[in-house]
């Protein structure tokens, strides 16, 4: 079913719900609306409906990162080693196999998939009765918006409630900047690549660089991680990235500390110089990646012909119900700026519609932004949720905070040789008398997978007693949490 025509769209009167991107936060939301009975339009500015998640984010960097069924590719090279380890394969065969990996054929398999992903998006705004726009989606005034399709016609939509649900797009430095920053491509441009580059540099030390460095250098692409400080993901606890660092060093992946661009040069062969000032020599490389963060896409908007506020990023504020200045517009998913996760725009924009179309129950439904879990997916994964142990300190001042934590080397690896050994490492954050779980942080093989379950149990307020009083499972890394002394 494709989107309503000029004609079409010209009919409608009046939305009692509008919602402006069509990505996780804006289709769950429209959606929800929709089942309580209310009138739904939805625009969405590409042809591609699904947004970041779908088309350049979690979904096509897991068939990337670990293949269909929970084994995805750069898990599999690691799993390829084990099974060498474990007596199939001699030895080097395993890791071989690794290398035979096709770039090219996987990459043409996953744009096939989110391709089939995109349709099922619109047909489940069909189903759900959601009119669906494509175009730019910009205010005229608090009620109306303007629509630009794809084909550069114009025409406007009134709405009693809009959501704002754009999401926002990476940030790469100007060539004021850095001489010579474009040569660069984002995480848009990685999922773009259409042959497994020899040599890559990846600026930044957040989510996104550690993921797709962890990918190349998993892959056998020669990686250079290039990070402002001496650490990664300074926002988590300190421990993460004091176990990641040193393992990503010793498989290979050069990270680069204390080290900023300075400027970008192409030479004839069409190679990048990377130079970089704590280092002599330029980096060649084939493909240079700024991972250096994300900006809301709320430039284009006309926010102030309807005086919706925003900060100094560019990120819409809103108050704990995602109201934002003006009371019948909403803000939804990143483009509000906090936890910038797919499920949180997901809860954040089906319980924005609970509580403007649902039943009496959810008349003060709002997404609680405490405890959220996360996960980074490294090689080894990692989970996280609370506060960090600095967080909880400044909180609850130092005596007032109880460290437990433990590090080993999972079972699964027990016949790998040293260098291919992931870490394993837990730490519980605790306070009060009653030790109140306020924090935990884990890295090691089945992170992503383990923290959901304890997310619950944090989120619950559980204390370090109703960990204790559930009986571990052995053998497994889960059960050092419930054992920690
Ligand atoms: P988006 O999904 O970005 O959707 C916004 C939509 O609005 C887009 O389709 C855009 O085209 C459209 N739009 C913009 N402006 C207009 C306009 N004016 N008119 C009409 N349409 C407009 N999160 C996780 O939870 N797990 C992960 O593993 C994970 N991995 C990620 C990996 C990468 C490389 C990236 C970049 C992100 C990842 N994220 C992950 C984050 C996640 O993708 C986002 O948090 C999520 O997509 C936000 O949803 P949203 O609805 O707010 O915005
Ligand atoms: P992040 O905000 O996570 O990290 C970017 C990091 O890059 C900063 O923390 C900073 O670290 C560093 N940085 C910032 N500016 C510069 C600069 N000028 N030069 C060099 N380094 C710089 O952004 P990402 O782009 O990695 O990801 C965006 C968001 O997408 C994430 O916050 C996350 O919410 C979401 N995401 C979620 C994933 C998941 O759930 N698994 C996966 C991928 C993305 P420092 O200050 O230490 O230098």
């Amino acid at each position: 079913m494709p989107p309503l025509s000029k004609t079409q769209a010209q009919e409608i009167e009046e939305y009692d719900y509008f919602v402006i991107g069509g990505g996780s936060g804006g289709l769950a939301s429209a959606r929800r609306a929709s089942s309580y009975g209310a009138k739904v339009g939805l625009v969405e500015a590409t042809p591609k409906l699904g947004g970041t998640c779908v088309n350049v984010g979690c979904v096509p960097k897991s068939t990337f990162d670990l293949e269909l069924a929970r084994l995805y590719t750069a898990d599999i090279a690691d799993n390829l080693r084990k099974a060498a380890a474990y007596g199939f394969g001699k030895g080097e065969e395993g890791i071989a196999m690794a290398k035979d990996f096709n770039w090219t054929e996987l990459k043409h398999k996953r744009d096939a998939y989110i391709h089939r992903l995109n349709g099922i998006y619109e047909s489940n705004l069909v189903k759900d009765k959601v009119d669906y726009h494509e175009g730019f989606g910009s205010f005229v005034d608090k009620n109306t918006l303007q629509i630009e399709t794809l084909q550069g016609e114009k025409y406007t939509v009134r709405a009693k409630k809009f959501a704002i649900a754009v999401g926002g797009r990476p940030t790469i430095p100007s060539d004021d900047e850095i001489p010579g920053a474009s040569y660069g491509i984002n995480s848009d441009g990685f999922f773009d690549i259409e042959e497994q580059p020899k040599r890559v540099a990846v600026v930044g030390a957040g989510y996104i660089s550690v993921e797709l460095a962890g990918v190349f250098n998993t892959l056998g692409t020669e990686t250079h991680l290039i990070i402002r400080k001496d650490q990664v993901l300074r926002t988590f606890d300190p421990m993460l990235s004091e176990v990641l660092v040193p393992y990503m060093e010793k498989t290979g992946m050069n990270v680069h500390k204390n080290s900023n661009v300075k400027k970008v040069e192409k030479t004839s062969s069409g190679s990048l110089l990377v130079h970089v000032d704590a280092l002599e020599k330029p980096l060649e490389v084939d493909v240079l990646l700024w991972a250096i963060g994300r900006h809301a896409n709320t430039d284009r908007l006309n926010l102030d012909k309807v005086g919706v506020k925003s900060d100094k990023k560019g990120d819409i504020l809103v108050d704990d119900y995602q109201v934002t200045d003006t009371p019948n517009i909403f803000a939804i998913g990143d483009v509000a700026g906090k936890a910038l996760l797919t499920p949180v725009a997901i809860a954040a924009g089906r319980r924005l519609s609970n509580r403007l179309f649902g039943p009496e129950k959810y008349k003060n439904d709002k997404l609680s932004y405490e405890n959220i879990p996360s996960v980074v997916f490294s090689h080894p994964t990692i989970g996280s949720v609370g506060l960090s142990e600095p967080e909880a300190k400044e909180k609850f001042g130092e005596d007032n905070v109880k460290i437990y934590k433990t590090s080993f080397r999972a079972m699964s690896f027990a016949m790998l040789d040293e260098d291919h050994k992931q870490p394993t490492a837990y730490k519980l954050i605790c306070t009060g008398p009653e030790e109140k779980v306020v924090g935990l942080h884990i890295i090691g093989e089945g992170s992503d997978e383990i923290l959901q379950g304890f997310g619950v149990a944090v989120k619950m307020g559980a204390t370090k007693d109703d960990f204790d009083s559930c009986v571990a499972i052995h053998p497994t890394s889960a059960e050092e949490l419930v054992t920690l002394r």
